[in-house]
């Protein structure tokens, strides 16, 4: 009898899907190719103490993420998971902005209109750009790109606020970087609540923020988790998945996929449509390049997340103040930039050049560790179509962060695919 539910991928889709299903009372068997689960929002461990594979920062608007965080962790658990921060963006002595305790979208026309850095009249042109953006309900046409949405918007203000805020959401240069997307980001964060915008930056490793939890839940529900399984192959029948893995095959009811869209395209059976398969062929990748680098002493940062100037580093994060160890800098280069043909060892040092130069009390670090994801996310650009998250084949279903029409790859496109994904299925099962 074919009654357990396969998900392959052990990744924020994966186990967002594989929660949905044994909250519903299905038993599932989650496949993933690593033994650290969490795909690309995962723990590594380096020097004796716990990193990420990348420094991840969530949105208050993740609603569907916050929401599997209660239900493995329990409803209390934020605060330990989490530091939550009202939105705040600094470039040390260059720009600063706030989002005020005020109700949208006055809390985004009050963050704009007391940014230091700009003039009074780029303010001005900012807040103007920004009411056009709301007024047009954040919609233009599919195939604008970023470049082409700001031309409007005061060049100081591109340069310190929307193009690095566009380079962390999409992950994708302004020049070719989808507008749409990018407008449905500021929707999301701007539009409804003030605290839609918050900043929230994990106190904990990535594997244990959902991955460890969602594996332990599913459990104990009946549900099995096969951590360093890589699955094979999958062939589609007309009463269920046969899936051949590393050791062995299994035979599933319905099956959920939720990998990449690179290791996608090779699991799909022949069965599966022709138009997700060559969306899958379509898709093009952006790296997102992490340094750690471990200095002696606790770093001198104003706030835990610091946007930085000049080159190569974009963003710096400061992980002792998060709960991790004291002197711990996290440095974030996203998108495909100039030094990705440079060693690990020379960005390193040019890192932590670039930290000194504006903190020159910093001592030389005792370690570093540079981690190059060379496909963190797909390339979001203008015009780009997706597969939908649901089904592909008589109970074969599809999940993964590019599967969300709406969000660039997050987190939250994650989660939201791998829900949308389950209850799909459970729609089909009745
Ligand atoms: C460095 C970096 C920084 C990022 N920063 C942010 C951020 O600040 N905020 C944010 O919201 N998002 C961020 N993202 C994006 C976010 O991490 C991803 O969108 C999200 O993790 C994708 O989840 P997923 O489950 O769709 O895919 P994945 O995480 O890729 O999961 C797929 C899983 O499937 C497994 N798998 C593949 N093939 C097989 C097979 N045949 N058999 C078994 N298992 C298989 C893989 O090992 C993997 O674990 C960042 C990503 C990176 C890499």
């Amino acid at each position: 009898m074919r009654k357990r539910i396969g998900v392959i991928g052990g990744g924020y889709a994966g186990f967002a899907a594989a929660v949905i299903l044994a909250a519903a009372g299905r038993a599932v068997t989650v496949f993933e190719a690593s033994r650290t689960l969490g795909g690309r929002a995962r723990r590594v461990d380096a020097y004796g103490t716990t990193i990420d594979n990348g420094a991840h920062i969530l949105l208050g608007a993740y609603r569907q993420t916050l929401a599997l965080l209660r239900t493995v962790h329990g409803a209390g658990a934020e605060a330990e998971l989490l530091d939550r921060r009202r939105l705040a963006l600094e470039q040390p002595g260059v720009f600063h902005l706030r989002a005020a305790a005020l109700p949208a979208p006055w809390h985004l026309a009050a963050a704009l209109f007391t940014m230091r850095g700009v003039s009074p009249r780029d303010r001005l042109g900012a807040i103007a750009f920004a009411r056009r953006l709301a007024r047009s309900g954040y919609l233009c046409e599919p195939d604008l790109t970023v470049a082409a949405l700001l031309v409007d918007s005061p060049p100081r203000v591109t340069e310190l606020l929307w193009e690095p805020l566009c380079l962390a959401a999409l992950n994708t240069p302004i020049e070719t970087a989808s507008a749409q997307v990018f407008l449905n980001v500021m929707r999301l964060a701007f539009a409804r609540r003030v605290q839609d915008s918050d900043l929230l930056i994990p106190r904990v490793d990535l594997s244990t923020l959902f991955p460890d939890a969602a594996a332990a839940y599913i459990a104990d529900h009946a549900g099995e988790i096969r951590a360093g399984e890589t699955v094979r192959s999958v062939t589609a029948g007309a009463d269920g998945i046969t899936l051949v893995s590393d050791f062995v095959e299994h035979e599933f009811a319905a099956v959920v996929i939720a990998v990449g869209p690179h290791q996608a395209v090779r699991l799909l059976p022949a069965s599966a449509d022709a138009t997700t398969r060559d969306a899958l062929q379509a898709m093009t990748f952006e790296p997102i390049v992490t340094a750690y680098l471990k200095y002696p002493l606790a770093l001198p940062f104003a706030r835990p997340m610091l946007k930085l100037d000049g080159w190569p580093g974009q963003w710096a994060f400061d992980r002792g103040a998060l709960g991790g160890p004291e002197g711990l800098a996290a440095v974030v280069i996203s998108a495909r930039t100039r030094e990705a043909g440079m060693s690990n060892e020379s960005l390193a040092q040019a890192i932590d050049a670039q930290l000194r130069r504006l903190w020159p009390e910093l001592p030389t670090p005792e370690w570093v560790q540079v981690i190059a994801e060379r496909r963190a996310t797909y390339a979001c650009v203008a015009g780009l179509t997706r597969p939908s998250p649901g089904m592909i084949a008589p109970w074969l279903y599809l999940a993964g962060d590019y599967t969300d029409s709406q969000l660039p790859a997050t987190l939250e496109a994650a989660t939201r695919s791998g829900v949308a994904a389950a209850r799909a299925l459970l729609h089909r099962l009745g």
